[in-house]
């Protein structure tokens, strides 16, 4: 599985937030500024396959422009799995940019799938387990992406948690929140990533959401991770 590193740090920093293209037509998350990247540094026009792990800005905020994009410039039938009431949201978004009127396009042309815990969505050669995660109370999902017999996980923003746990141990590889030094109700810490780590030998964890306080500890700890614009093939 080819996985594009769009972006990997958090909010607070001057880098892009964490997004990820997968095999080239599947985006994983649209943060704030994204758009500019997605459209600038790679083939949009590829994407068929939208994933939003949740409604937070980092993570969902160029949903719009994304998808504006794709409808007035591909003939692509786009999926879009999401948590509940993502129509919604981007309703209530292009109104707020007076953009109102290409929501029936959108409509039209867009297959909302909504996320559930334990479910499993076979779709484009991908069997795609998804996992609700701890994120303080916000409805915030993880996935596993299986393509033959490689499966690679994505925890979404997530502190610790049993599914975070599931994912890893029946991944190679996961993309895993490191957002923070101290343990929250919120994202994982450095030390929860690094006792995970050993926890899970036989999986590679990849720390991603990351601020400069996470990325400094692991840089102190020698810990590396994937940066934007970088390309992992995981096999
Ligand atoms: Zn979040």
């Amino acid at each position: 599985m080819k996985i594009d590193i769009v972006g990997n740090m958090c909010t607070w920093t001057k880098e892009l937030s964490t997004s990820f293209i997968i095999d080239d037509n599947i985006l994983f998350d649209t943060p704030q500024a994204s758009f500019k990247t997605l459209l600038n540094d790679y083939d949009l026009k590829k994407i068929k396959f939208i994933v939003i792990s949740h409604f937070h800005s980092d993570h969902f905020i160029d949903i719009h422009l994304v998808l504006t994009y794709l409808i007035l410039n591909t003939e692509n039938n786009l999926v879009l799995l999401a948590p509940k009431g993502c129509l919604e949201r981007i309703t209530d978004l292009l109104r707020i940019c007076e953009e109102l009127h290409l929501i029936e396009l959108i409509k039209n042309r867009v297959q909302f799938i909504e996320c559930e815990n334990n479910k499993i969505v076979d779709i484009f050669g991908y069997k795609i387990k998804i996992y609700k995660m701890f994120h303080q109370n916000i409805d915030s999902y993880g996935f596993i992406f299986q393509k033959d017999k490689t499966k690679v996980g994505f925890s979404g923003d997530t502190a610790n948690c049993n599914n975070l746990r599931k994912m890893i141990a029946k991944s190679q590889a996961v993309f895993i929140d490191s957002a923070e030094v101290k343990v929250t109700n919120k994202h994982l810490c450095v030390n929860e990533v690094i006792s995970l780590m050993k926890e899970y030998p036989d999986c590679k964890l990849h720390p991603i959401h990351l601020s400069y306080y996470s990325q400094k500890e692991l840089d102190n700890c020698g810990i590396s991770y994937p940066c934007q614009g970088q390309v992992l093939n995981i096999e």
